[in-house]
């Protein structure tokens, strides 16, 4: 039974709202449960892990096509280190990335993308993760979480409009974050309403955070919305997701960036929505849903940091074989000393988890499980601190 539905004696207001909030986030009831939260359940359902989820052959070999493609670019052309000494990407590095196919990887073919898996994916992020990490978090946050609503929840209007230009053109970017939101995702303080004339919403507040704000051309919008519960007749406070673009009146982008000690190619914006007339056709999925919006969008993007990390350690440890070969002390090479053979030992078993769990994880939403938030939170929280480790 949902925890909302009980007497909570001696809970307070507060702490009830908190976890009818949680409960919102947590998403399905037992029965439509992904693997993780069965566990939590007593229940172990080997059939959602076994056999080991695999792409069709068709579906690899395209990616291996593009991952060959890409390769060439990154080793011979990417300019890895002065992205990190000018704390900038460059923009022909992004229109190359755009020309690969890469920024357009996941969107399907008739809108203009190359119409790839999750797993082929986040192939291509553990790629783009061994050369560069402020790279692969541009890509990520683009198709993983700026325009992965349009993608998943768009009208055929919507995806027409948007799909073929985040696909081939420009940079899109994710708001939901703001001065006083961060994880309490559901507690957003911009706001937004119907327009008098009913013809628009408008939309007033701050976002931070924003990855890639100040380059993109669209933005998928989260704010807090008073609506009627058609059930009970009450107005109730909830979240809705918009698609705004920065040429709306009274959207300004007054911060581009905030440096940062790691990944320092990437720019987080902040951004301020004063009056801005949203058109009501760019509401996306339902009024009141854009908690749900998010937060799938969010499951995406756990994904492909964790391939960018995991793309990452691999390549530290091939570095680290490499030295421990060549180098030489006490007249032998380092890779003769056994505490170092265990070090080695170590970073592979790592890589080799970290590669097990995260292509598990995009093999459960390339089948479009219902629910995977605790598998995606606990990739991304493994494959950081076995990345780090390495
Ligand atoms: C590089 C970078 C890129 C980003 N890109 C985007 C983007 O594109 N779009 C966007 O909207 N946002 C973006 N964010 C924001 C990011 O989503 C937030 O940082 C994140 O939601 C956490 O919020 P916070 O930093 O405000 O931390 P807070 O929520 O203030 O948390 C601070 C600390 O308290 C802990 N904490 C909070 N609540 C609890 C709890 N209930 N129980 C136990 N511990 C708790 C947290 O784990 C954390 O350690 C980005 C952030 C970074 C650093």
């Amino acid at each position: 039974m949902a925890i909302g539905n009980l007497k909570l004696k001696k809970v307070s207001e507060a702490d009830q709202k908190m976890i009818r909030d949680i409960e919102v986030m947590m998403g399905p009831e037992p029965n439509e449960m992904g693997f993780v939260k069965n566990l939590f359940w007593g229940r172990f359902r080997d059939d959602l892990v076994f056999p080991y989820p695999r792409e069709t052959k068709a579906e690899r070999e395209k990616a291996d096509r593009l991952l060959a493609e890409l390769e060439e670019y990154l080793k011979n052309e990417h300019p890895s280190i002065e992205i990190d000494q000018e704390q900038y990407i460059p923009d022909w590095a992004i229109r190359r990335l755009f020309e690969i196919g890469v920024m357009g990887m996941t969107i399907p073919e008739e809108y203009g993308g190359l119409g790839l898996g999750v797993t082929s994916y986040n192939r291509v992020l553990a790629l783009i993760g061994r050369y560069c990490g402020s790279t692969a978090v541009v890509v990520s946050a683009h198709q993983s979480i700026g325009c992965k609503a349009i993608m998943l929840f768009g009208t055929e209007e919507q995806k027409k409009k948007y799909l073929p230009k985040v696909a081939r053109e420009y940079l899109s970017a994710f708001c939901l974050s703001e001065p006083n939101v961060g994880s309490d995702a559901a507690g957003q303080q911009t706001r937004i309403e119907e327009s008098e004339d009913g013809k628009y919403y408008i939309l007033n507040g701050e976002k931070k955070w924003s990855t890639s704000g100040a380059l993109a051309g669209v933005f998928t919008v989260m704010a807090k919305h008073r609506i009627k519960n058609p059930r009970t007749g009450k107005v109730e406070d909830k979240v809705t997701a918009v698609i705004v673009t920065p040429d709306m009146e009274g959207v300004d982008v007054f911060e581009k960036n905030r440096s940062k000690c790691g990944i320092r190619g990437t720019w987080q914006a902040r951004i301020r929505f004063t009056n801005v007339k949203v058109p009501k056709e760019n509401l996306l999925h339902k009024e009141g849903k854009g908690l749900n919006v998010a937060l799938t969008c969010l499951n995406y993007g756990r994904c492909t940091l964790s391939a960018g990390v995991y793309g990452g350690a691999r390549q530290a440890m091939d570095q680290a074989i490499k030295w421990v070969q060549t180098r030489y002390q006490f007249n032998r090479p380092l890779a003769e000393f056994e505490l170092v053979q265990q070090r080695i030992a170590r970073m592979a078993a790592y890589n080799f988890a970290m590669d097990a769990m995260l292509y598990m994880t995009t093999g459960m939403l390339d089948r479009h499980d219902k629910d995977i938030m605790v598998e995606t939170a606990i990739t991304k929280v493994f494959c950081s601190e076995m990345g780090w480790r390495v």
